[in-house]
């Protein structure tokens, strides 16, 4: 029997390659992981974990604000960046550190530096040589950009964390995640923000009615969101202003443009072509049910394999596949029914199918919706409106789908999203009694669908 130096090498030290190597371990395997950049991957350096201590960082504005209407003066206030970004920091310091810990304890070998694939069984580091019976990639994603003129002018979400200075004009390109998120943070921190999406209406898949409520309480906020809108070039002037012509001719000066089109796996130069691994047409990793690539002893989990990116996706995909491979429990990855989280202001959380994709898969489909000012802003005053939607199957009286904006969406919709994966009735919600007062109780109030049946 061939000795491999470890029964497990994974490449990529990321949410879901962290966890892999983690449980892999705890199941008796010997396991080294590669890193050539840091520890925790997207999601703890420039992901979820800093852009969330951003969105606090830039909720507070509204917050000052709407105190006033419960008889808070609020003096003047101001805004250090600098202390933002060097308090983020040293969290995300103490985040590596706990990453680099958890490795070592559960006696994972830790590897710093590029890892490329040799063969079926072997990867490089370097000049090292190193053999494992099971390689795994969990490499990520890294930004997309498209290739127009003056595209070197402009930023993407890496460079957004680190920037030096605050900017007072900001130009956001893009309808998804990471652009509404972006657009929120820069306005709520006291930028200009314009933030332009191709289409005709951003967050594309998301619940069409949902989409459209963000919108206007975007808008509200004072966000200059454009549709049908993109940028044709961006030129830099003399004194560093950016100068952004759109398709349609219209121009924006700006000092910082952030593009947020997209993120690309990141699957170059990896050695995947050399042993064969097959890749699909955006570069990703093609895997089976299981997350084994074409080649039987190298895995992929997390977005390098481009089916749904988000970190508790990779994440359970990394314990699945730990016991597929040294539990011996074969266990597929269950992409049905993810919740998921638009940390917009306010945010949206959505779990299940959209109405759209109901009335596609199902003959008979009953919408619930309501729209209301919450308790806090009959005081406060703020002009904001939440929106909450169920999507029901008329025949089966299964709820298929939970949509929310609104204040704490994503907290609310994580309950509700464990009611979804249950296969919960809207007999079920009706049979729940609310929490009063909340917004959460209205999910278990709406009597009368506002469109019923086919
Ligand atoms: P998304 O794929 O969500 O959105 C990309 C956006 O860019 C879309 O609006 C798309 O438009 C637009 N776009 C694509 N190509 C071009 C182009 N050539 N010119 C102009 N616009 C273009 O990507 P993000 O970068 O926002 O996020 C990447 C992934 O990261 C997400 O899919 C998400 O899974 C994850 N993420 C999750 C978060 C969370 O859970 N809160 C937060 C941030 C990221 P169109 O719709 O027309 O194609």
């Amino acid at each position: 029997m061939t000795e491999y130096d470890y029964d497990l090498f994974t490449i990529g030290a990321g949410s879901g390659g962290v966890r892999a190597s983690r449980i892999s371990a705890s199941y008796g395997a010997r396991v080294a992981v590669a890193e050539e950049r840091y520890l925790g991957g997207t999601c703890v350096n420039v992901g979820c974990i800093p852009k969330k201590l951003f969105v606090y960082a830039s909720a507070f504005e509204e917050e000052f604000s709407d105190a006033q209407g419960f008889g808070w003066t609020v003096g003047e206030r101001s805004h250090a960046w600098r202390s933002l970004m060097e308090n983020k920091d040293r969290e995300i310091d103490r985040l590596n550190g706990i990453y680099a810990r958890l490795l070592d304890q559960a006696g994972v070998d830790r590897i710093e530096g590029r890892a490329r694939i040799v063969d079926d069984h072997t990867v490089s580091v370097g000049d090292r040589k190193i053999t494992a019976k099971h390689i795994l990639v969990a490499v990520g994603g890294w930004p997309w950009v498209p290739e127009i003129p003056g595209i070197e002018h402009a930023i993407t979400s890496n460079e957004a964390f680190h920037l030096e200075t605050f900017p007072e004009r900001v130009v956001i390109v893009g309808g998804g995640y990471i652009a509404v998120e972006f657009a929120g943070i820069f306005h709520g921190l006291g930028a200009e923000v314009t933030q332009l999406y191709r289409g005709e209406l951003f967050l594309r898949g998301f619940d069409d009615d949902l989409r459209a409520a963000l919108a206007v309480e975007m808008r509200k906020t004072g966000i200059d969101v454009r549709f049908g809108s993109n940028p044709a070039t961006i030129e830099k002037a003399a004194n560093g202003d950016l100068l952004v012509t759109l398709e349609d001719g219209t121009r924006i000066d700006a000092d910082v443009v952030m593009y947020a089109t997209g993120r690309a796996p990141l699957t170059a130069d990896l050695g995947l072509e050399d042993a064969n691994v097959a890749l699909g047409p955006s570069g990703e990793i093609l895997v089976d049910e299981y997350s084994r690539t074409s080649v039987e002893s190298i895995w992929a989990i997390g977005d390098v394999t481009d089916r749904v990116q988000l970190t508790p996706v990779a994440i359970h995909e990394g314990m699945c596949l730990a016991a597929t491979l040294f539990k011996g429990e074969p266990t597929k990855p269950d992409h049905e029914n993810i919740a998921s989280a638009v940390f917009s202001q306010p945010p949206l959380a959505t779990v299940g199918l959209t109405e759209a994709a109901a009335r596609e898969h199902y003959d008979a489909v009953d919408v619930y919706r309501s729209t209301f000012r919450e308790l806090k802003h009959t005081l406060s005053g703020r002009d904001q409106k939440t929106t909450m939607k169920l999507v029901v199957d008329a025949e089966s009286d299964r709820v298929l789908g939970a949509h929310m904006v609104g204040a704490h969406a994503a907290e609310i919709i994580q309950g509700i999203a464990i009611a979804v994966k249950c296969g919960a009735t809207k007999a079920h919600f009706d049979a729940t009694i609310g929490i009063h007062p909340t917004s959460a109780e209205e999910f278990v109030t709406m009597r009368e669908p506002v469109s019923s049946g086919g």
